[in-house]
């Protein structure tokens, strides 16, 4: 039952629930391309693209503490900033979380836990329930001081960044059991999870299977496979907010129950409506934190230029942040209240207008990352060459026509207004069908069109 705002209960309309197989078909992967499965099973795949990982990421850590400091003298930057973080994002659209099965950031941990090195305390109450602000507060945290201080050009700064993301992944595998960081504290973690849930595949059990299951070994473990490293277990799997999608419950589980389908993007964020806590401060964070990386970008919008001053720059930066975080917050919730209709009888309040900016976030987030590969990827062959002697490769420096740039970005912009768009259509026309005027819903349009023309415009004029 929907609850708009100045109705009663009585008579507010009654909405069909509606059910995944209403909603159409997922297709299950497993099925149609089996070697996918044997590639979780088996894992010898995982533990090659985990080393190759381990092995360049070490690199960028030792490169950046010890190699040269000069940004065009060291390509640990552009490894990381302009290969790793933009392939990591542009991976959440297809794979979801599938990232984190890889992470090279709990190894070090999971090492302390094997040789029993380990205290595996009690997971505290405070962190299971407050562990998720805290993400968010780290998320910020991090993009504060990568925008505040410039850090996507110190070689230095970028391996402190990683080395203090493996330290917290390490200290909660030294004091709690299993991932307690990756459930609860990675901001990486976070923001690839609530990506996820636009992603287009999903990891799932089959819940016939799960209902005859005696031995829940995909969250307790079975023999020498371990339990699911998040406390979840596949049974428990219900949206990719949580799930690492690394496959360790497939071997416990003997009735063959988890699988891997291709989905519409659309479907969880229809589904779930804006009703995850996570998803609500992330999403008005990121697109506000966008304009505002945007803005201190540009010295035609920026009010007051720093020039070398850091400090000048981490107060500018943390305005500009604050400020866009609250118009985005505000804008969200004036969404929803022209939506008109914010709480259902059976799931409880929720947020529309959440998930129809998620896709604008996103690709807000990979239009600012691709600005960066873009305009450093000409100069990544010579960096190499610099940092390692190889004076021949200085040759291979190439232009990029910052038009090409501009397009990129906003062509990933215009791909996100066309599904924020679908997502508002499919709630006013399918879900909650006449219940929102035509007049809303054309205001929520306007809305998000001019969320979007504050993107051009700022990618545009920069
Ligand atoms: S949650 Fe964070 S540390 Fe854990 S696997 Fe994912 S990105 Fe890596
Ligand atoms: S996924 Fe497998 S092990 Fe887990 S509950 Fe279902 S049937 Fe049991
Ligand atoms: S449910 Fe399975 S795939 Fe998901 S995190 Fe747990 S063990 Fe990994």
């Amino acid at each position: 039952m929907i609850v708009r705002r100045g109705w009663s209960l009585k008579s507010a309309k009654v909405i069909k629930i509606v059910t995944d197989k209403e909603r159409g078909e997922t297709i299950d992967l497993f099925t149609v391309f089996p070697w996918l499965k044997r590639f979780f099973v088996q894992r010898r795949l995982h533990a090659f693209v985990r080393t190759v990982g381990d092995i360049v990421f070490t690199f960028i850590i030792l490169s950046g503490l010890f190699g040269p400091q000069e940004p065009d003298r060291n390509c640990a930057l552009f490894l990381s900033w302009g290969v790793w973080w933009p392939t990591v994002v542009l991976s959440w659209f297809f794979l979801g979380r599938m990232w984190c099965g890889f992470c090279p950031f709990p190894g070090l941990g999971r090492v302390f836990q094997r040789y029993g090195l380990a205290l595996n305390l009690p997971l505290p109450r405070l962190l299971q329930k407050y562990g998720v602000y805290w993400s968010v507060v780290l998320l910020a945290l991090i993009i504060w001081v990568e925008e505040s201080t410039n850090i996507k050009y110190s070689p230095m700064g970028t391996s402190l960044l990683i080395l203090s993301i493996m330290l917290g992944a390490t200290i909660c595998a030294i004091l709690f059991p299993k991932q307690a960081w990756c459930r609860y504290l990675c901001p990486m973690g976070r923001i690839i999870g609530v990506a996820a849930t636009l992603a287009i595949t999903e990891f799932r059990p089959d819940h016939e299977k799960c209902r005859q299951c005696k031995t829940f070994a995909c969250k307790r473990g079975k023999d020498n496979y371990p339990g699911c490293p998040v406390y979840l277990g596949a049974f428990n799997v219900r949206n990719n907010l949580y799930c690492l999608v690394c496959g360790h419950c497939m071997k416990a589980c003997e009735l063959d129950s988890p699988r891997l389908n291709l989905r519409s993007p659309f479907k969880e964020l229809i589904l779930n409506k804006g009703r995850f806590i996570t998803c609500s401060h992330i999403i008005p964070f990121l697109i506000g934190s966008q304009i505002a990386r945007y803005v201190f970008d540009n010295h035609i919008f920026r009010a007051v230029p720093c020039g070398d001053s850091t400090l000048c720059a981490a107060v500018d930066f943390s305005v500009l942040l604050v400020l866009f975080f609250i118009f985005c917050h505000l804008t969200i919730r004036l969404g929803s209240f022209i939506f008109g209709i914010t709480e259902d009888e059976l799931f409880g309040k929720f947020s529309p207008m959440v998930p129809v900016f998620v896709p604008l976030s996103f690709g807000g987030e990979l239009a600012l990352r691709l600005k960066y590969t873009l305009k450093e990827a000409p100069n990544f062959l010579p960096t190499v060459g610099r940092q390692f002697g190889i004076h021949a490769l200085e040759q291979l420096a190439f232009h990029m026509p910052p038009l090409l740039i501009r397009l990129t970005e906003f062509t990933a912009v215009t791909v996100s207004l066309m599904a924020s768009y679908h997502i508002l259509s499919k709630f006013v026309k399918e879900e909650f069908p006449g219940m929102v005027s035509n007049v809303r819903f054309r205001t929520l349009q306007v809305m998000i069109y001019l969320v979007f023309c504050l993107y051009v415009l700022l990618i545009f004029y920069s």
